[in-house]
């Protein structure tokens, strides 16, 4: 059969046909490449999962694994304090380390110093170096308390009271002289701890006088506790000031590998409760071990803050009902 070659007319109209069908059919080919990377398919109306809520407390991590970037700190070692969350998030678990009996110039003074945390100096007021090493602390950026000392029971160590202490015999006006000048030896101060005090802390007249004077001033007072019937934090929340209680002594036994223990036990328990105060001495061998162990606390979620961030965390509940606005 010869072909009879088609008008001009209905060659084009040909050619469209094969052009429109060939793009139809590489608009296919283009829609099923996209459809087969796309993990599901979802049928028109069906509705969209919510995204799993993450939990209140962050999923345990072992170590080694893909940690978020610890809070800023400045290229100068300058510690800061953490951003606050707003309103309503959960606050990340927040451990705060007070390290005692400052004011000596002991071993590790210089090492305790140059730790590269948000760190609460307790300083004795009657130290020959006391002054010269809050100011430094001071001027470092960390935070500075007093470390009043309190008569200890006999049996409280051996340890001899130093020079000034506050005895259960001193009449109440003694008592809130003598903070008050201890205040004004160390310089300015955000809150205060006892120095032993088995015996002064367990007495109501002699922790209430110094609580009272912790209100006046505006200072948190930290229950060292030094012995389990201390009421100095009771008797501050109802003298008007902020309160919290060591949770963990750190250092009892001078050991580095004991030391890091008691650090992951704070650490564990601020994951636990949001917010725990530790306490423990200047001194080389605890110095070495918090520098040590700052990447494993960083690691379990946990931040390291100063004290009157803690102070300031558990009080919240008591400072919004003290607040006029919400009554
Ligand atoms: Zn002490």
């Amino acid at each position: 059969m010869i072909p009879v070659p088609l008008p001009d007319h209905e060659r084009r109209r040909l050619a469209a046909a094969i052009a429109i069908i060939a793009g139809v059919l590489v608009l296919c080919w283009g829609l099923h490449s996209i459809a087969g990377r796309t993990p599901a398919r979802v049928e028109p109306g069906t509705p969209i999962e919510p995204p799993v809520q993450s939990p209140a407390e962050p999923p345990a991590r072992s170590p080694g694994e893909c940690v978020t970037e610890p809070p800023d700190r400045p290229v100068d070692g300058t510690p800061v304090e953490p951003v606050g969350k707003p309103a309503g998030e959960t606050l990340a678990p927040m451990l705060a380390i007070i390290l005692d009996d400052w004011g000596y110039g002991v071993a590790g003074t210089k090492e305790g110093l140059d730790l590269p945390i948000p760190l609460t100096m307790a300083v004795l007021p009657n130290g020959p170096h006391s002054r010269r090493e809050a100011d430094e602390g001071r001027g470092r950026g960390h935070e500075v308390i007093l470390h009043l000392p309190m008569e200890a029971l006999s049996t409280d160590h051996g340890v001899a009271a130093p020079e000034g202490t506050i005895t259960v015999d001193m009449d109440t006006d003694k008592i809130k002289r003598l903070v008050e000048e201890y205040i004004e030896a160390v310089g300015p101060v955000s809150g205060l701890n006892n120095h032993t005090g088995s015996k002064a802390t367990a007495d109501r007249r002699v922790a209430g006088a110094v609580a009272e004077v912790a209100a006046e001033k505006g200072l948190f007072v930290i229950d060292s506790r030094t012995i389990g019937n201390s009421v100095l934090a009771a008797v501050a929340a109802s003298a008007g000031a902020p309160s919290a209680k060591n949770e963990v002594f750190l250092d009892n036994q001078r050991d580095e590998d004991y030391v890091k223990s008691r650090l992951r036990l704070a650490a564990t328990l601020a994951r636990k409760r949001g917010a725990i105060i530790s306490i423990g001495h200047v001194d080389p061998v605890t110095v070495k071990a918090i520098l040590e162990m700052i990447p494993e606390i960083e690691e379990m979620g946990v931040t390291l803050v100063k004290a009157s961030r803690v102070v300031e965390a558990l009080n919240v509940p008591v400072m919004n009902l003290a607040d006029p606005r919400l009554k």
